[in-house]
């Protein structure tokens, strides 16, 4: 059994979700070979050959594959993954983008968002936004898998010394091209890899009340997410959503402010290891999942516990 894991990186590191797909492959078992297809991706490819575990890195290095255009993506991936047992990526947008074409390109069916692997053949995913966990057994020649990072431990990114193959297959679909993108710059940490989230809903009223949550954050060094009425409501940006259809977290500390607890939200933050909730309403259901709850006005609970941090 041979494994082919997507890395994901930006050309220039390898972002940490990677380490958490190859620790479900290495739960499956078998030889672990990392993809990494970008353009001046060297580096990335080397820092993946160091991946505890990985026995080989394969690099695809070709302009086609600068942005990681999932049109010239996928059919690469479906090229090399004929002759692998199990297809893996990360269930974040990237992997979400590729790996249902590499499904489809196959013939096979995708088992999506697993967050554990009970064998080769056989693993749990959440459906009904995390309300049951279905067990599912796949008899599909080449397994493709994504794989939700906050069910896997991390591998350690130190460790291997995998050799690094390149791969000189090109594919340029020709029928997308990359525009431009938009990067949100902050200084506090990544919301799916933070430790602390602080997440604001509709309760903060606006967007200029979540300074409030970034100061408190900021002494934190935590990340801040919102709820999608926060965001809907054009509070803060969407690459903030905590939830069903944002991210999924899965930090030490989650604490909800102005946030009900709606299942969609809860979907993407109920595992986290202890939840605070600050709510005025003491019926909110956000309270059955909280560890701790404060029923309070934020405006009054937020700079109180800014000023004893
Ligand atoms: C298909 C689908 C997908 C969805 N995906 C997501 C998702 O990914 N993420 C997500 O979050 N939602 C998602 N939703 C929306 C979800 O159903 C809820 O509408 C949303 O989570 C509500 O956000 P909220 O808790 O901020 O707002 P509300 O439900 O309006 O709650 C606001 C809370 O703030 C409290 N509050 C108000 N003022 C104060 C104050 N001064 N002090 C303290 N507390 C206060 C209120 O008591 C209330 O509990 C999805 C819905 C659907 C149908």
């Amino acid at each position: 059994m041979t494994i082919l894991v997507i890395a994901e990186h930006d050309n220039k590191v390898v972002a940490p979700a990677t380490l958490n797909t190859v620790a479900a492959a290495a739960k499956i078992g078998g030889d672990i070979h990392v993809l990494v297809a970008g353009q001046g991706a060297g580096a990335v490819a080397e820092a993946a050959a160091k991946i505890a575990g990985v026995a080989k890195v394969l690099l695809a290095d070709n302009a086609a594959y600068a942005h990681q255009l999932p049109e010239n993506v996928a059919p690469l991936v479906a090229e090399l993954g004929k002759g692998y047992s199990h297809i893996l990526a990360a269930a974040t947008s990237n992997g979400k983008n590729i790996l249902p074409r590499v499904a489809a390109a196959l013939d096979v069916d995708q088992i999506s968002e697993i967050i554990s692997v009970e064998s080769a053949d056989t693993f749990k995913r959440p459906i009904y936004a995390g309300n049951a966990i279905a067990t599912v057994q796949s008899n599909a020649a080449v397994k493709v898998i994504t794989v939700r990072a906050t069910g896997f431990d991390p591998v350690a990114a130190e460790g291997g010394s995998a050799a690094v193959e390149a791969v000189g297959a090109a594919h340029d679909a020709g029928i997308s091209s990359f525009v431009g993108e938009e990067l949100a710059k902050s200084d506090r940490p990544e919301l799916t890899a933070a430790k602390i989230v602080v997440s604001g809903g509709r309760g903060m009223q606006n967007g200029d009340n979540f300074k409030h949550l970034y100061a408190l954050a900021d002494k934190l060094g935590a990340a801040v997410g919102a709820s999608r009425a926060a965001v809907d409501a054009g509070f803060v940006p969407n690459d903030m959503q905590v939830g069903q259809t944002g991210k999924i977290v899965a930090p030490q500390l989650y604490i909800a402010v102005g946030i009900s607890g709606a299942i969609q939200h809860l979907a993407g933050m109920k595992d986290s290891k202890v939840i605070v909730a600050i709510n005025k309403d003491e019926e909110a259901p956000i309270f059955q999942v909280a560890d701790y709850g404060l029923v309070a006005d934020l405006f009054e609970a937020i700079p109180e516990l800014e000023k004893l941090v």
